[in-house]
């Protein structure tokens, strides 16, 4: 519960890259009533979302939806396409990448993983040319799945998934391509059927600006048909009694409904704005946070420029500081939470989520409590962030805003 101590008045900030923060006009549509989820009226909404579903993952094939957290997404795409002992090809581009690889070894999978040395671990992209290599070495064709993450929310830094299908097709060889963009869909763009993904595994709580509590599998024709010959146990996750079920509007299991009223809401919301004008709205307020942490003179995890996340930015703590203290003192000053340094980054940096429902303002004050929260834990900033960001936001308007009033003045 939301104690009145911690969050006296306003709003608390809510900038970690998910979940995040959900617009009100969601809030109210998940607050109607729930039906009857074999009723009629039930099936018509459902027909609309698996529709409009379609449109965000850029995919004429089917997208599953699941009353799980994307956990539960990365699990369905493995089960339903492999079976005991497939060997599958990982690249670790983060902490998510690893879970993904615990998950598939406890799965009774055979995960191969493609790591980088020490000074470049965790701060590039997937490496389509090595992962090309690997493949052509694999003349026995033991790898079933080449499995990437294209928005690694433990770092900040995105991957060509397109270069990693061309890498595939250039060696001939059949592995699947799997992709988690659980981060990425709707804020980051995205292309399930140009890129040729087999299965893209997504979630609810990041781009898309719901709770936590649904994610997807996007489906590619050649997945369906491996999944017709994988073996690993499967019931929950099985595609074939959803896509049954789905076919009418409806689940073989109770859905989640008021999250899908929430869906349905997020999916008029996105398509209305454009997903073209989606993308460039992340870009520029990540463009905007960035410009920030350079002129505090901090690192960016992401050493890759081409790689930026839109999504959020990994901030690098200089040696003598601990994040986790820089972020408590924000917290807990300020009522703005951010997102812990995961995995091996734990205590090296914090990360600012720039997703959801926010905008220009809630950035800056979001820096300001950064920049306060650094001054206060002794960090050493070269100059201000926040005045820096405001001065980019203000130079750059976002596209479709009115001119500068001063501009019509002079006429
Ligand atoms: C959030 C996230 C996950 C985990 O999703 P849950 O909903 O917490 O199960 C996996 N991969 C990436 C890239 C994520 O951002």
């Amino acid at each position: 519960m939301l104690t009145l101590d911690r969050h006296p008045s306003g709003r608390h900030f809510l900038q970690i890259p998910g979940p995040s923060p959900v617009p009100d006009r969601i809030l109210r549509a998940m607050s109607l009533p729930t039906i009857d989820h074999r009723g009629p009226e039930f099936g018509e909404i459902g027909l609309e979302l698996l529709g409009k579903i379609q449109r965000i993952f850029k995919t004429e094939h089917p997208v599953i939806i699941y009353p799980a957290s994307g956990t539960g997404a990365w699990e369905a795409a493995l089960a339903n396409t492999m079976s005991p002992g497939d060997a599958v090809l990982m690249f670790e581009t983060g902490h998510f990448a690893s879970l993904w690889r615990q998950m598939a070894r406890r799965l009774g999978l055979e995960p191969e993983f493609i790591e980088l040395d020490e000074a470049q671990r965790w701060r590039y992209g997937v490496q389509a040319d090595r992962i090309e290599a690997r493949l052509r070495e694999d003349r026995e064709h033991r790898l079933k799945a080449v499995c990437v993450v294209h928005n690694e929310t433990s770092t900040g830094v995105t991957s060509d998934i397109a270069a990693v299908r061309r890498a595939i097709d250039a060696a001939g060889h059949p592995a699947l391509l799997m992709v988690d963009t659980i981060s990425g869909l709707a804020s980051a763009d995205y292309r399930h059927d140009e890129w040729g993904v087999d299965v893209t595994v997504s979630g609810s709580q990041k781009g898309l600006m719901l709770p936590p509590g649904i994610s997807f599998n996007a489906l590619s024709p050649k997945a369906m048909e491996r999944s017709k010959r994988a073996t690993l146990p499967r019931s929950f996750w099985a595609w074939d009694e959803i896509l049954a079920a789905n076919a009418t509007g409806y689940w073989p299991y109770t859905p989640n409904t008021n999250l899908l009223y929430g869906l349905n809401e997020s999916l008029d919301m996105l398509l209305d704005e454009g997903l073209d004008n989606v993308f460039a709205r992340h870009e520029r307020w990540g463009e905007g946070v960035r410009r920030a942490v350079h002129a505090w003179g901090l690192a960016i995890q992401c050493q890759e420029p081409a790689l930026y996340s839109p999504v959020l930015t990994g901030v690098v703590m200089p040696e003598e500081i601990d994040a986790d203290q820089v972020r408590r003192t924000i917290y807990e000053r300020f009522d703005l939470s951010l997102g812990t340094g995961l995995g091996r980054a734990k205590g090296r940096m914090f990360r600012i989520g720039h997703l959801g429902d926010c905008n220009d303002l809630t950035l800056i004050a979001t820096l300001g409590g950064c920049e306060a929260g650094l001054k206060l834990c002794g960090v050493e900033l070269f100059g201000s962030g926040m005045q820096a960001a405001l001065e980019f936001f203000a130079d750059n308007p976002a596209p479709g805003t009115p001119a500068n009033p001063n501009a019509s003045r002079d006429r």
